[in-house]
């Protein structure tokens, strides 16, 4: 076996550290509450039942969606993104970034992209040998190209993205409520374990007083340890909810995607509610439910940007310096996607897309000198 082979079975190995740490953590807290807690603490049957009724319900919850994230594979360009054979040899033996990218720019004009580079080149990741759509990213922990990506969490061993970014919306609230719903259940017991009587036996113990028994330490455990996942993982929620608020990812908010008119943060935003249902669907009685609902297909994303601020029917013809090298052409000045020819785009997500501001878009490759567009408003 190969020395690189076996670092890197290592590594993912030691990946699974914070996860089974956190699956340890769950594992006693459950046993300190539903035990330690619940049948050795709390004297009222009614109170038992209430609170292990409420607690499996945060717990079934937490734990689904926790998994949910851990496990959902991140999605990958599709093969559409891969260069044509042809054209990836001609990409490898090229040397100079300008011929190259003219390679990348003839195969990105069937394809649906908005966003480029920093210097306005067609997004590529040599390492995946793809074209990376917009908000795709590579990700070096899991050594892929990640659609929508928005960060690689070791708590999970995977990437959020695309294909898990609800579960990992719902993992957080979940956990937020498991550890809120501990908390506050054990605080007054807490507090009793404070002025706890000496005496082994509730029965010899003055009234409202518990005994000194070994729960004592679960339960105050219980109630530090909820306390402070419950700190920490509210500064994530609520970060996370702004962004999908923003219709932002973590990687976005950081550095904002390149459309033909320059970066813009809020480039996919489409406003308050629809940002919602892109994450979280139409349908709200599945909101809460830890089932993939997210709108698209992650390849593509609507934006208000594209066709940019146009109210009515318009005919714009521009010369996109095809005798220039690609790598020059700052921002493409047109969409580089032939919307009539391209079947990505006509699947739902795209008619979402369009279906506000409709465009027919006609993009000539490079040869011809004229990129014609017709854009026409809703009727
Ligand atoms: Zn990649
Ligand atoms: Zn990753």
């Amino acid at each position: 076996m190969a020395p690189t082979h076996v670092l890197r079975c290592c590594q993912r190995s030691l990946a699974w550290i914070p996860v089974i740490f956190i699956a340890l953590v769950v594992c006693w807290s459950y046993y300190a509450y539903v035990v330690e807690l619940c049948i050795f603490t709390i004297p009222s049957i009614g109170e038992q039942i209430v609170y292990l009724i409420f607690f499996h319900l945060s717990f079934i919850m937490f734990v689904w969606s926790y998994w949910k994230t851990i496990f959902s594979q991140p999605d990958n360009p599709s093969k559409e993104f891969r260069l044509p054979k042809a054209d990836k040899e001609r990409y490898e033996k090229e040397e100079r970034p300008e011929s190259q990218q003219e390679i990348l720019w003839r195969a990105a004009t069937s394809l649906p992209m908005y966003t480029r580079t920093g210097a306005g080149a067609i997004r590529y990741c040599d390492r995946c040998q793809v074209i990376k759509p917009d908000r795709c990213h590579h990700c070096s922990a899991c050594d892929m190209c990640v659609l929508k990506m928005d960060h690689h969490c070791p708590w999970v061993n995977n990437c959020v993205g695309f294909s898990n970014y609800k579960f990992f919306i719902l993992f957080l609230a979940y956990s937020l409520v498991y550890c809120l719903f501990i908390a506050a259940t054990v605080l007054q017991y807490f507090i009793k374990f404070w002025t706890l009587c000496r005496r082994k036996s509730a029965e010899n113990c003055p009234k409202n007083e518990l005994p000194d028994t070994h729960a004592k330490f679960h339960v105050l455990f219980l109630f530090f340890v909820a306390a402070m996942f419950c700190i920490s993982i509210l500064s994530l929620f609520s970060y996370h909810l702004w962004l999908v608020g923003k219709n932002r990812s973590t990687i976005e908010a950081f550095r904002a995607p390149v459309f033909r008119a320059g970066s813009d943060k809020n480039g996919f935003s489409l406003g308050f509610r629809k940002n919602i249902a892109q994450v979280f669907g139409d349908q709200k009685k599945y909101w809460l439910l830890p089932v993939f609902t997210s709108q698209g297909d992650g390849l593509t994303f609507p934006t208000l940007l594209v066709p940019a601020d146009v109210e009515q029917q318009a005919t714009v013809t521009l010369q996109p310096e095809a005798n220039k090298s690609a790598a020059e052409v700052p921002v493409s000045p047109v969409s580089p996607v032939s919307e009539s020819h391209n079947h990505l785009l006509s699947n739902d997500l795209h008619a979402n897309n369009i279906g506000e501001h409709q465009a027919n878009n006609t993009h000539k490759p490079a040869e011809s000198e004229t990129i014609t567009i017709s854009i026409e408003s809703e009727s």
